[in-house]
């Protein structure tokens, strides 16, 4: 039998492992396909900001691998080395045991993991926004600073724990800060305090807010922040993180508890064991996602390095919009490698972006069309309501909406996630990278 293994249950290797199933169920193959991952869901880590601020519930987000994957063998494992040569690999199961699996196709979509610096506190204070546990630590703990500041008899305790610091004002920052600050209004209006006695600081060293979205539509999203109440300091960032407050770049200090850092990923640390050659530390591949030198593997998404072919020289940036596609095209050639079709290489022109900016707010450029406002919330919302890829999370989705348009947010720290849980990496079943 032959046997191809993909590693890694995200956007590339879960739309990877559905389309090949398809596609070889067709011609009645004997091929197995098996998804080795830590985790057994596929992350819809758009809606994570929408975890973090109470309004979507967590298994929502998550699209379970079982049901959804039918004819495909899951193994719950994190894959520690690859041997190309001899068509193996080496994986921990949960338990700690280690295991051997052999291969005739290796695709390898192990994405990425918040990129950290060498800043002081950071990795022990600060906590990402890249995983499940991520994000319901960042609720659950932001809610706790909440309740206890109603109870400090010392204002300048109070109000350190009333300020919250993101840290990247990309798409992930906005929209993270913008659902903390509509938590901390529900929160306000339940428990009975001014909105405005909650802080919010958005840093960022680059000049502009998204400059993903263009200057037009950065500029609308910063009017939004501005009418929310957020500070939004550009060309700034940490320079020191501890337990009660932050210090920036320009030597400011800010009293804070909750410290969020989005400032941007790099590929998992399974590619730099494999000692091939990298882009911006991103696997190097061919149009065709192949790795060059070793016909018989093949990777992408945010791990590898994909030629841009609509942008001769560049690379394709580590969107969920390529990764979707990029599984896609893996699938047909990862087939076309085993003899049924033809193989392509991969090209997609860029459809725009879709960002949230909390309750009836939000700036999209579907089709390169700048819209902002309501119309853009409604395209927001239908686009995720689209793109997430079963419909009872669909559903479950949709619901979660129009709850909040009805009633209040429900304010409740579950205490699921510790902050040892939610530490960069650990909360991506991937071993940290760097500690302080
Ligand atoms: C908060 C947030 C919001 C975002 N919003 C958007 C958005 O609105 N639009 C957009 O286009 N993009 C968005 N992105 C980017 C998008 O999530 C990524 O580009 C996309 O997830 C990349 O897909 P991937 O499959 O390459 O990697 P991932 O989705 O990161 O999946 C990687 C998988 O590999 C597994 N894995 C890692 N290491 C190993 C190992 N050693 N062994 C086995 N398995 C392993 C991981 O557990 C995971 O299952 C957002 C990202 C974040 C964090």
């Amino acid at each position: 039998m032959t046997s191809v293994v993909v590693v890694g249950s995200g956007f590339t290797g879960f739309e990877c492992a559905r389309r090949l199933q398809h596609r070889l169920r067709r011609q009645h193959t004997d091929v197995q396909i098996t998804l080795i991952s830590p985790i057994d869901y596929m992350l819809y880590t758009p809606l994570l900001p929408d975890v973090a601020g109470g309004l979507v519930d967590a298994r929502f987000v998550s699209i379970p691998l079982a049901g959804t994957l039918d004819g495909v063998r899951v193994i719950r494992g994190r894959v520690d080395t690859a041997d190309l040569t001899a068509h193996t690999l080496g994986y921990t199961d949960p338990e700690g045991r280690t295991h051997e699996l052999a291969w005739d196709r290796l695709v390898l979509t192990p994405g990425s993991v918040t990129r950290l610096f060498d800043i002081p506190g950071l990795a022990t204070y600060a906590r990402g926004l890249k995983s499940i546990a991520e994000a319901l630590y960042l609720r659950d703990h932001f809610l706790e600073q909440l309740e206890l500041a109603g109870l400090d008899s010392d204002p300048s305790v109070a109000a350190g724990r009333r300020t919250v610091v993101v840290v990247g004002a990309s798409y992930s920052g906005t929209e993270l800060v913008v659902q903390l600050r509509a938590l901390a209004d529900a929160a306000a209006r339940q428990m009975g305090f001014d909105p405005q006695s909650v802080r919010f600081v958005l840093l960022d060293l680059a000049e502009q807010v998204m400059p993903e979205v263009g200057a037009k539509l950065g500029k609308a999203a910063r009017e939004v922040l501005r009418d929310r109440g957020v500070d939004v300091r550009l060309g700034l960032t940490l320079k020191e993180v501890q337990a009660n407050h932050v210090v920036l770049s320009d030597d400011s200090r800010i009293d804070t508890r909750t410290v969020a850092w989005v400032t941007g990923v790099t590929a998992a640390p399974l590619i730099e064991t494999l000692g091939l050659p990298t882009e911006k530390g991103r696997l190097k591949v061919g149009a065709d996602l192949r790795v060059p030198g070793h016909p018989d593997v093949f990777a992408a998404g945010d791990a590898a390095a994909v030629p841009d072919l609509t942008q001769p020289g560049t690379i394709t940036p580590p969107t969920a919009q390529h990764a979707v596609r990029q599984g896609k095209a893996l699938a047909r050639n990862v087939a076309a490698s085993l003899g049924f079709g033809t193989s392509k290489d991969y090209r997609h022109r860029n459809m725009g972006l879709v960002v949230d900016l909390g309750p009836r707010k939000a700036v999209a450029n579907p089709l390169n069309i700048q819209v902002s406002g309501l119309p853009a919330k409604a395209v927001t919302r239908a686009y995720h309501l689209y793109a997430i890829p079963r419909g009872v999370n669909r559903w479950a989705v949709a619901l979660a909406y129009l709850t909040d348009l009805i009633f209040p947010r429900t304010l409740v720290s579950m205490g699921l996630a510790s902050q040892e849980d939610a530490q960069f990496s650990t909360s991506e079943g991937i071993p940290m990278l760097k500690a302080d």
